[in-house]
């Protein structure tokens, strides 16, 4: 017999083939529950909207007085930063989440597949001309092995069995892993237990990669890649290996207006479907009675819930929000978390543009190993960084006054050493510093006149990030995958012990990066749905 959830399950299954010429029609469930999602970050939003689809009355808590999270933005003087993520990638998640919005993607973004990829540099590499960068990858991957023959006739075969492998890797672990809550006895059969060594959860990256490619600037082409999840390439799983195949074969996209409009449109979405978001709600303590989360408070205002989302860091339920009734292993727990690499940001508004920088741009260090070996295990900045620079104003003129660009300048940074501030005025003395090297190196490396070009400059440290967002230690990705096990540590979706609560983003399955934090929003509110 085919019951009611059966059939609510089926139409939520399907729901992604329904015609999209049909008007969209909101599901009006028996009893509409109280959802209460702490965060408004990409993690909150999107189970916001999932949940408020399904026909429940859903409120959002968010200590910021705008949505969006690390992935927010700047303006000023004409220029427009985008303050967090600038790559946007695995373009079918996001095409499945707006499924349930009101209206198609297309009517709240404009997606721009990028081409090229990015520019790269390096100082072992001749440029083709002074004003020119040594590697460009392109959309084509034909084109980029052109590129390879030109700089490393000697690895045409080793780059293409690097391509090959990723894919493999993405067929064997999608599924399985990325799209798997992992929640249940039986989604853990589903795991490849018996070809661990198939997929590479033995090794490294680097030692994956060092075996297929001999060519300096190419190793660490391929090693970078790990550093989208926070994670070191000499540290994490081959398996990891996994992530170029997502830009190199999936493509990498960008939204018209800068990715903050990814955060407008899915609270815009949200509030079509009569989302409520208060701003400025910093929730301090989570109720919870006979093994179920009961009520959420603020220091002003209390909200019942009879599922609770939470968006937060995952250590700040049982360390701060619920420590009450956080047992001794959960807090423990928390704490072994190991969060992801952090970052240091140079926003830069300059007068000058220079044509030799594209829309994404890297300028290697020469010694890939000591960076990371100074990031994870001295914990210090960098002292010979890899440089990445986003430009939008290459891709986008409205983003920078006529002949400027707006710089965003990342080096992957240690994060804090503890879950705390003490550090605080030691690290601000330090930043200064650390962007004026930053400056004095791209100059050298080509960017001429770039300090005297400044008009607007801001500086974003690991401190940022935990002072706004209380992300564990001021990570950027959530968790690390800096070991084998990692990925299979990290906080589920579904609380193990409180029935009714729920954890999404960075710092939970399946990880760090706007789409896997897309993913576990959508596991976590089809195992909440489920239960519905
Ligand atoms: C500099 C930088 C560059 C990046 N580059 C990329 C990239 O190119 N591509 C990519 O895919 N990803 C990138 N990322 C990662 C990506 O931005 C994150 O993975 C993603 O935005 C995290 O979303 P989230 O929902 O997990 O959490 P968050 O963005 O941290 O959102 C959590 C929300 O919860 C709120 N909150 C916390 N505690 C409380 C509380 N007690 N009460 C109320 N509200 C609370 C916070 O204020 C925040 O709004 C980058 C991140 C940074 C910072």
């Amino acid at each position: 017999m085919t019951t009611q959830r059966d059939l609510r399950n089926t139409l939520r299954s399907t729901r992604r083939h329904v015609p999209t010429n049909l008007p969209y029609r909101k599901r009006l469930p028996a009893s509409p529950k109280n959802i209460v999602v702490i965060g408004a970050g990409l993690g909150g939003l999107t189970s916001a909207l999932i949940m408020a689809s399904e026909g429940h009355h859903v409120s959002i808590l968010e200590r910021n007085s705008i949505p969006g999270g690390k992935c927010s933005q700047i303006e000023e003087k004409g220029y427009r930063f985008d303050t967090g993520p600038s790559v946007l990638t695995m373009m079918q998640t996001l095409e499945e989440v707006f499924s349930y919005a009101p209206k198609p993607l297309e009517s709240y973004l404009e997606c721009i597949p990028m081409d090229p990829l990015c520019h790269y540099w390096d100082r072992e590499l001749p440029s083709v001309a002074d004003s020119t960068a040594s590697f460009m990858n392109y959309a084509n991957l034909q084109y980029t092995l052109d590129e390879v023959k030109r700089i490393a006739p000697y690895d045409v075969e080793g780059f293409k069995a690097l391509v090959q492998l990723s894919s493999e890797l993405y067929r064997k672990t999608n599924a399985t892993f990325i799209r798997n809550p992992l929640a249940r006895l039986k989604d853990l059969k589903g795991l490849p237990w018996l070809d661990l060594l198939d997929i590479k959860a033995f090794s490294t990256v680097s030692q994956v990669v060092d075996k297929h490619v001999q060519s300096p600037f190419l190793r660490k082409f391929f090693k970078r890649f790990t550093t989208y999840n926070g994670s070191s390439p000499f540290l994490a799983p081959g398996t990891l290996h996994v992530i170029p195949h997502v830009e190199l074969s999936l493509g990498a996209w960008y939204i018209k207006g800068g990715l903050y409009q990814l955060v407008k449109a899915l609270e815009k979405a949200c509030l079509e479907l009569g989302v409520n978001i208060y701003y400025d709600h910093d929730v301090q303590q989570i109720q919870t009675k006979k093994g179920r989360v009961v009520e959420v408070s603020t220091s002003s205002q209390s909200f019942e819930a009879d599922i609770l989302i939470s968006n937060t860091d995952s250590i700040e339920l049982p360390l701060r929000l619920a420590s009450q009734s956080a047992t001794k292993r959960e807090k423990d727990a928390a704490l072994e978390q190991q969060p992801s690499s952090s970052g240091f940001v140079l926003l830069l508004g300059t007068k000058k543009s220079w044509p030799q920088l594209g829309h994404h741009n890297i300028f290697f260090s020469n010694d890939y190993d000591n960076e990371f070996e100074e990031i994870f295990h001295k914990h210090q900045y960098p002292s010979d960084p890899t440089i990445y620079i986003s430009n939008t104003s290459a891709s986008d003129s409205e983003d920078a006054p006529k002949g400027g660009s707006n710089l965003f300048v990342l080096v992957n940074v240690p994060p804090l050493k503890e879950h705390t501030l003490h550090r605080q005025a030691e690290r601000e003395s330090e930043s200064l510093e650390y962007a004026n090297k930053l400056i004095h190196e791209l100059e050298s490396r080509g960017l001429k006149g770039l300090r005297a070009s400044i008009e607007v400059q801001y500086i974003h440290t690991p401190v940022h990030y935990f002072n706004t967002y209380r992300s564990n230690r001021g990570a950027i990705y959530g968790t690390s995958s800096n070991s084998p096990w990692a990925a299979f540590l990290r906080p589920r979706n579904a609380h193990p012990r409180f029935k009714n609560l729920y954890r999404v983003g960075g710092s939970t399955h399946p990880g760090g990066g706007i789409p896997l934090v897309l993913q576990s929003a959508l596991n976590a509110t089809k195992l909440a749905l489920d239960t519905l």
